[in-house]
């Protein structure tokens, strides 16, 4: 069968990586779909809610800030959590916690691939911080909540509503609970690597990854590095890697910091150890030579987090094609992503 086909190919890491998902998806979600009901509020979301303290209101002050601070404790505290992890190691949340962005990608992962949209070739970081900052301000200036494009909120729902409850069930068959479960399919189960809203549309994904891109030039942060020595250009990493975020510049692969998730299936498919998820060099570039059973190894990589630069790569004639091609159906994909788009704002707005 196709599916298990597909289970028995998943490097071990990336084994290690789904069982992670799928514990933290039991330990979080069932209780997210059911604590409501078992200590009788409904306003749960509300201070477990990670993503819209941070908004901006017309003639907001920093009062108001605190106030929002406050009723979404919960959520500032795991929100600060994770943006500390990020800062550190990468956004191990994201690639290795989240049951939202794990989940989805783990059902397109069982999918066969002619079923899957291609979206990893889009221009991700204008459009998500398009989009971050339309989530900013703009949804709450057209008085559009935050909450009626929230992925965090389906899975639960679905679960209540797959267990018979009613409030579930409703969700389900309404415009808010209709466009959340189409963004889901789209952009997550049908979507090749399953990371298209991770990489387009979240907006706690969009600030981990400013603050991984910031975090990588630091001595200390744990981050997928290229040893430029050693890339042969093969662009292998890049059309494994679930984010888009590997580009050839220069035939080197270069790994964009704002989108990588740490998941490591670029160092398992690299025949060449080129990728490592380490700290920056502590040596000068030749010296000195790293020892191992008495037999000297080197060079001793530089492990450099290069940072994609999207106007520089597209300027660079000599870069190879890189992982997933920017094509007709790439342009094909776009049409259709800012059709559901459209759609959604609209929506939103009936
Ligand atoms: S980007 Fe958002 S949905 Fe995706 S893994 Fe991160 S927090 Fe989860
Ligand atoms: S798989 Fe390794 S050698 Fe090939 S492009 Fe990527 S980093 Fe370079
Ligand atoms: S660059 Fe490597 S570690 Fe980062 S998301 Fe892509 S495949 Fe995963």
């Amino acid at each position: 069968m196709k599916v298990i086909e597909n289970i028995k190919t998943i490097p071990k890491v990336q084994k290690f990586r789904y069982a992670m998902i799928i514990l933290t998806s039991m330990t979080l979600l069932g209780p997210l779909a059911f604590l409501p009901q078992l200590v009788g509020s409904d306003d749960l979301c509300g201070s477990l809610c990670m993503r819209r303290f941070y908004l901006y209101f017309p003639g907001m002050t920093w009062e108001d800030f605190f106030v929002h601070v406050n009723a979404a404790s919960i959520g500032v505290m795991a929100f600060s959590l994770i943006m500390i992890t990020t800062l550190f190691f990468g956004r191990i949340w994201c690639g290795y916690l989240c049951p939202v962005g794990g989940l989805a990608e783990l059902s397109s992962r069982m999918l066969n691939d002619r079923w899957k949209i291609e979206f990893r070739s889009l221009p991700q970081i204008q459009i998500r911080y398009g989009y971050f900052g339309f989530f900013l301000v703009a949804m709450p200036a057209l008085g559009i909540s935050a909450c009626s494009l929230c992925n965090f909120i389906t899975i639960p729902r679905l679960i209540e509503a797959m267990s018979g409850e009613y409030r579930g069930m409703m969700f389900l068959v309404s415009s808010v609970g209709l466009v959340n479960l189409g963004l889901l399919l789209l952009l997550g189960v049908f979507a090749s690597k399953g990371r298209a809203y991770c990489q387009f549309m979240c907006p706690i994904g969009a600030a981990d990854g400013l603050v991984n891109r910031l975090g990588a030039k630091m001595p200390f942060a744990r981050r997928i590095r290229v040893a430029k020595e050693r890339c042969t250009g093969c662009n292998i990493c890049a059309r494994n890697c679930m984010c888009g975020a590997i580009k050839m510049v220069d035939r080197i692969a270069t790994v964009d910091q704002v989108s990588c998730m740490s998941c490591h299936e670029c160092v398992d498919v690299c025949d060449w150890n080129a990728l490592a998820w380490t700290t920056k060099p502590n040596h000068k570039v030749n010296e000195p030579k790293r020892i191992k059973k008495n037999t000297e190894i080197f060079p001793l990589p530089d492990w450099q987090a290069v940072h994609f630069n999207p106007v520089k790569a597209d300027a660079v004639e000599s870069a190879v094609k890189t992982g997933p091609a920017i094509s007709v159906l790439s342009v094909f994909n776009a049409m259709i992503f800012l059709t559901v788009i459209s759609i959604i704002i609209v929506g939103s707005f009936l």
